[in-house]
């Protein structure tokens, strides 16, 4: 195995990303950990660096296949490198590899595997193990907040159990002091609370989600929060009357539902039945009408029918407007799930059966989105506009960062500026118009993000 050629003075150091919001968090943890070192500089160029960190992902094969052939790909560019897998990866290969002809194949990529910043600051000389701050990459107006690691809720498709261990929550305190750095020195408009089940938050350290809900929103100042990630099973009815009616959060709940069919339900564990599901849903829909809520789907589940299928697809139509992300079942070793994966409808079944769904969803959405022409809505710029008709990007309150749906607003507007725009035209997938001016109404009490006017 090569060694890391100490001696040079000041290595350039490269961090590869993948994944979801929880593992982005983590990369930019990496970044600010080689960011505040003096024996290393970043670079963004690969072919440049002596030092390649793949902030891996793990869960799906398909994602593994892109870490494979991505660190292929790397080391096409630059075969000098020190490679080192980090990560989700690296954590399933340390508790599986034994019994994975995968991880072999993985092997002679890397040169190190790291599971975390302590094993990694016992390979690399003068880093701490500790990020002085996060070196953050999405836009200056949102970031994530990271409640807790792992889960403990064991669906039988998932490895993240077996990738992240069990449910742990962060320090009320340590999320507490986070919180008020990314508000009121790094000034984020919005923090996205995110977990494996962010509606588990503290119920392994006598705390709560409510709880610390309450001690993140009593500060002044503009800001709100977004609670994403869910678990249905474990919502309580005092967190949705917080979200919804709480001025500095924002009316909006993703909760990932994966099915809608009791049995299917039960072969994945999700702990809950249509008939729950439905009350659920009838409940926010009656009570807090225009709440907005994201959810995911799985299709192609061991043992789906047509008519289980089909009650995804009522389900869609009868709760719209709802965002939702569609997948294909995706057989993983290890987890429970797997010994059934025979039992899989043919493929080309689930892809139609996905294609159904985004069929309807586009169409759902178009005549949602179409509701807000000629009404007006504050929007929270999150990518200023460029070139002769510059069009700026931003979100209003139903709309989560990098999943949901934008809106496009006319002329250059800063990020992080909440503008009052009126809505001129509608698709699918994106809203459009023009700020009518910077004075944004007030309802729910001095909410940045309001309903329609
Ligand atoms: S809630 Fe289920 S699907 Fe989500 S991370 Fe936990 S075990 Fe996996």
């Amino acid at each position: 195995m090569r060694r890391l050629d100490q001696k040079k003075m000041i290595k350039k150091t490269a961090v590869i990303h993948f994944g979801c919001s929880k593992n982005l968090v983590e990369s930019e943890s990496l970044l600010g950990i080689f960011a505040h070192s003096s024996r290393y500089e970043l670079t963004g160029n690969v072919a440049k660096a002596d030092i390649i960190i793949f902030n891996s992902c793990g869960f799906l094969s398909s994602a593994r296949q892109e870490v494979r052939q991505k660190i292929q790909e790397t080391k096409r560019i630059n075969p000098r490198a020190c490679c080192i897998l980090y990560g989700c990866l690296a954590r399933l290969f340390r508790t599986t590899d034994e019994q994975w002809r995968e991880c072999a194949r993985f092997e002679k990529l890397f040169h190190y595997q790291v599971q975390n910043t302590r094993e990694l600051a016992s390979l690399l000389e003068n880093i701490s193990e500790k990020p002085p701050a996060r070196y953050h990459q999405t836009s200056p107006s949102y970031t994530y907040l990271k409640l807790s690691d792992g889960c403990s809720n064991f669906c039988s498709y998932c490895l993240i159990p077996f990738i992240r261990g069990p449910y742990k929550s962060r320090s009320r305190s340590k999320i507490v002091r986070e919180a008020r750095h990314l508000i009121f020195e790094k000034e984020y408009r919005e923090l996205n609370c995110i977990s494996q089940d962010t509606a588990m938050y503290g119920k392994d350290q006598g705390d709560s989600m409510t709880g610390l809900l309450e001690e993140l929103t009593q500060w002044k100042g503009k800001y709100w929060l977004r609670c994403l990630y869910m678990h249905p099973a474990h919502i309580t009815q005092s967190l949705i009357d917080m979200i919804a009616t709480h001025p500095k959060i924002a009316s909006y709940m993703d909760i990932p539902l994966q099915h809608i069919s009791t049995p299917i339900l039960r072969k994945m564990n999700r702990g809950l039945t249509k008939k729950r599901i439905y009350r659920l849903f009838e409940m926010i829909r009656e009570k807090y009408p225009e709440l907005m809520i994201r959810t995911t789907f799985m299709v192609g589940y061991p043992g789906e029918t047509e008519e289980d299928f089909q009650e995804i697809y009522d389900f869609m139509e009868y709760f719209s407007p709802i965002y939702a992300g569609f997948f294909t079942y995706s057989p993983e070793r290890f987890t429970p799930a797997y010994k059934y994966r025979k039992e899989c409808p043919p493929f080309h079944v689930s892809r139609e059966r996905i294609a159904e769904l985004w069929h309807l969803q586009t169409r759902l959405l178009r005549n949602f989105h179409r509701s807000f022409i000629g009404k007006e809505l504050n929007v929270l710029i999150d990518k200023e506009g460029r070139g002769i008709r510059p069009l700026s990007v931003g979100r209003a309150y139903f709309q989560a960062p990098e999943v949901d749906s934008v809106i496009q607003v006319l002329y250059n507007h800063s990020p992080g500026s909440v503008i009052r725009v009126k809505i001129t035209s509608a698709d699918a997938w994106k809203l459009s118009g023009y700020c009518v001016d910077n004075k944004h109404k007030h309802t729910k009490g001095g909410a940045l993000y309001d309903r329609l006017a």
